[in-house]
């Protein structure tokens, strides 16, 4: 007669999910052979909505083309051989009854409405989405810069636009196609725009009509400083650098509104533009609100050191949408990072993310064999961040580095951190190429229209560039 195996089911198949389920998978082989097998044991499954972990920090060079985008995602079937992987999304979560409520793709498909997945442990870990405000037309003009399918809209995008302005005589249009506003100084907005930029310049080159000085990019910060990542010196030196590049970098300003695609700043300041980019911070995500589980002030999960939801039993949660205390806090480093309640509680990044994920995974095996959890606790150790190719800012535990030397360790740093020898191997392979033949300039965004042409030749569509 076959057994029932406990489930645990992780919800999330970012950095916390992947790097959660890669511990449980190598921590409970018996007990994962046993479910396999029909005697008990454990069985894990990770439900996401994508079929991939992304590596975000590697999106500003996905989009400038420096990496190719199959090669900042990790396949979850191939790392996670022996757990379930399960494309989907989790809608609800009833923890008093041990039940989340998914859409498949074959839910959504059939149109049946979703289904109950029971578990016995829960892991929680759909991290963040993009914190928007209610600016009048953000909704309609504006982009994220939080996945892979952003990150290469963006870059075609762009592409796109050099076109347009090539091809145009009208000095409004051209104008505002090589304007292009960023909203928001953290690493994400920092490093997509000194990417995006690079390249742009560079893919002028090959364009009759257009100079890198007829190009507009201004970065929109409401604090007085970009890049608290790297502190405060490192912070002012990459406002320098991206001033000195000509970008218009305005801080402790707001985008006020962006209807019809003028760009409205709070220093009276108007710019018609065809590119938005939202990256004003982070928000917990909203199936968080749909749980029966505790939430602090901010609508993350309230969670104790031991990465254990508060107050519940078998419910644990770790990274962007969990409020875990930070135990460092005043230690060598000071806080968790910015971004965190200092003295509080972990900032929302990769580094607490990781080491999270396998400290939450030590202590749920830990509880399934009855032994004692362990806290977390990690000083941050600092950051690196790129500013386009060659061009760097870094400060790891208290050092400061700039320019090659910072862009070398951003680099480097992030090729070991990157999951699977296969990753790290095809993007040091393209990093190579890419020393010894020129950027690819190519904009693909019919990629994203893929039937666009038959439905032409089919008389049932229209050119997505015709009237
Ligand atoms: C452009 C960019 C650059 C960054 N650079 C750095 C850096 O240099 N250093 C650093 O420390 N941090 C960096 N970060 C932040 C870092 O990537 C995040 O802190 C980290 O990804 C958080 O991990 P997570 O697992 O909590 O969330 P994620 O990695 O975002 O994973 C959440 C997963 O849950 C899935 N999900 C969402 N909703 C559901 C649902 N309802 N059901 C099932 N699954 C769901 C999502 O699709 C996603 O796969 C960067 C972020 C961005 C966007």
């Amino acid at each position: 007669m076959t057994k029932e195996p406990a489930r645990i089911l992780v919800v999330g198949g970012g950095y916390v999910g992947m790097y959660t389920a890669l511990r449980l998978q190598q921590r409970l082989k018996r007990e994962l052979r046993s479910a396999r097998e029909g005697r008990g044991g454990v069985q894990v499954v990770v439900l996401g909505p994508d079929p991939y972990m992304t590596y975000q920090p590697f999106l500003p060079e996905a989009a400038a083309g420096s990496i190719s985008p199959r090669h900042v995602v990790v396949p979850l079937r191939r790392v996670l051989p022996h757990c379930r992987v399960v494309t989907g999304e989790a809608t609800s979560i009833d923890h008093a009854r041990r039940v989340a409520t998914v859409e498949t793709l074959a839910t959504e498909h059939a149109g049946t409405g979703p289904i109950e997945v029971p578990y016995d442990e829960l892991v929680l870990a759909p991290g963040s989405v993009s914190r928007t405000l209610p600016v009048p037309g953000l909704a309609d003009h504006g982009i994220g810069f939080k996945t892979v399918e952003e990150a290469i809209g963006l870059r075609n995008h762009v592409l796109e636009q050099l076109d347009i302005a090539s091809s145009t005589r009208d000095p409004d249009v051209r104008a505002a196609a090589l304007t292009f506003v960023f909203v928001g100084g953290g690493y994400a907005g920092v490093e997509a725009l000194a990417e995006l930029e690079d390249m742009a310049r560079h893919a002028c080159r090959y364009y009759h009509n257009i100079r890198p000085a007829d190009q507009k990019w201004i970065l929109v910060e409401a604090t007085d400083r970009i890049l608290p990542e790297v502190g405060e010196a490192m912070g002012r030196y990459a406002v320098r650098e991206l001033r000195r590049r000509n970008i218009d970098v305005r801080l402790e300003t707001r985008l006020d509104s962006c209807e019809n695609r003028v760009a409205h700043l709070s220093d009276g300041s108007r710019h018609p533009c065809r590119t938005l980019v939202w990256t004003a911070g982070v928000k917990p995500h909203p199936v968080l609100a749909e749980t029966d589980l505790p939430l602090d002030e901010r609508g993350r999960l309230r969670c104790t050191a031991t990465l254990r939801v508060d107050g519940v039993e078998h419910a644990w949660a770790a990274g962007d949408a969990a409020s875990v205390p930070d135990l460092a806090a005043g230690g060598a480093s000071g806080a968790g990072g910015p971004g965190g309640e200092p003295g509080r509680e972990c900032a929302p990044n990769a580094q607490h993310a990781v080491r999270q994920a396998r400290l939450l995974a030590d202590n749920l095996v830990a509880s399934l064999r009855g032994e004692e959890l362990k806290a977390y606790r990690h000083a941050y150790a600092g950051s690196v961040a790129s500013l386009g190719l060659h061009k760097g800012v870094a400060q790891v535990y208290g050092r400061k580095l700039r320019g090659y030397p910072a862009w070398f360790l951003h680099r480097a740093y992030h090729l070991s951190r990157v999951p699977t020898v296969n990753r790290k191997t095809r993007i040091l392979a393209e990093w190579t190429l890419a020393g010894l033949f020129k950027r690819e300039i190519v904009s693909l965004g019919s990629l994203e229209h893929p039937r666009a042409e038959f439905e032409l030749a089919a008389g049932t569509g229209r050119h997505p560039e015709g009237p």
